[in-house]
């Protein structure tokens, strides 16, 4: 059993997961997501409906970029399997492949197609032929308290923009639930609360002209770097026609 108790486990580390992770974890809350596998995102010909990108991205890098994120803004990251996902002292033991046991206050499950770890939480599921949707409620609270659900899952349409849409909005329902002192998270300029005479509000940043064209520059070279060469990586097969070896 780890001695350490997370603010929040997040299950999955796809769109929805890594999504409500920078959320969770730009609001200050000790987050962990934890990853088996890849996202089914990473099938992806070339993706064309994610606003922001006018002539599409590929999916791969796409995802790599949405790592890199969650990973600058503070959310930790493992590669494991949950298998199973207890009550315990007033939050959640969450059990991995290797045996280990890791404690949470809140769990955030985001693990599109994989619900199977819930199995002793009095969770509602529909099932749909091979498929098994959690059913939370919009914000995506489910029946048991403090365990939230998000993107595919959740029964979220099957697009990308949606599942990170919905991992946000759950990510923000969480830091809310959690009492944690939050506004909007907001990066403002210099001023723009403070000249009102207000104070900057919990979750906003207010930041001068000089700091805003360093976080420019800096976001410049990373996203030419990204884009400099093509991603090394093939579409990966659907299950059925990958290679068994
Ligand atoms: C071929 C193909 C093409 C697509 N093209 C588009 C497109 O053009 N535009 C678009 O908007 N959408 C597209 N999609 C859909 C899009 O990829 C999904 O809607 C989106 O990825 C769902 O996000 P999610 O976070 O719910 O699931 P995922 O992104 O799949 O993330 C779930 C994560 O949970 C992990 N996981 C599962 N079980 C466990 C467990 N027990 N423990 C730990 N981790 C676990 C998985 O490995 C995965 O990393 C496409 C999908 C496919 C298959």
């Amino acid at each position: 059993m780890s001695e350490e108790t997370r603010e929040v486990i997040v299950v999955g580390g796809g769109v929805a997961g890594l999504t409500a992770g920078i959320f969770t974890a730009r609001a200050g809350l000790d987050t962990l997501v934890v990853d088996h596998g890849e996202s089914i995102l990473r099938r992806n010909a070339h993706l064309e409906n994610f606003p922001g990108f006018p002539a599409g991205v590929n999916s791969r890098l796409f995802a790599d970029m949405l790592e890199a994120q969650a990973s600058r803004n503070g959310c930790d990251r493992i590669e494991s399997a949950v298998t199973g996902v207890h009550e315990a002292d007033g939050g959640f033991d969450v059990t991995l492949d290797d045996g280990e046991t890791l404690s949470a206050d809140r769990v955030v499950a985001a693990s599109w197609a994989d619900e199977s770890y819930l199995s002793a939480l009095d969770v509602s599921v529909r099932s749909a032929g091979s498929k098994a949707f959690l059913q939370p409620d919009p914000d995506g609270r489910t029946d048991v308290d403090g365990l939230y659900a998000a993107g595919r899952l959740a029964e979220q349409y099957h697009q990308a923009i949606v599942a990170a849409g919905h991992g946000a909005r759950v990510g923000i329902t969480l830091v809310q639930d959690s009492d944690t002192p939050f506004y909007h998270d907001w990066v403002a300029p210099e001023g723009y609360f403070t000249d009102r005479g207000r104070e900057v509000p919990p979750g906003c940043e207010e930041i001068d002209e000089t700091e805003r064209r360093a976080r420019e520059r800096e976001s410049m070279a990373a996203m030419q770097e990204y884009f400099s060469e093509p991603h090394p990586d093939e579409p990966t097969p659907h299950p059925s026609l990958a290679d068994d070896e």
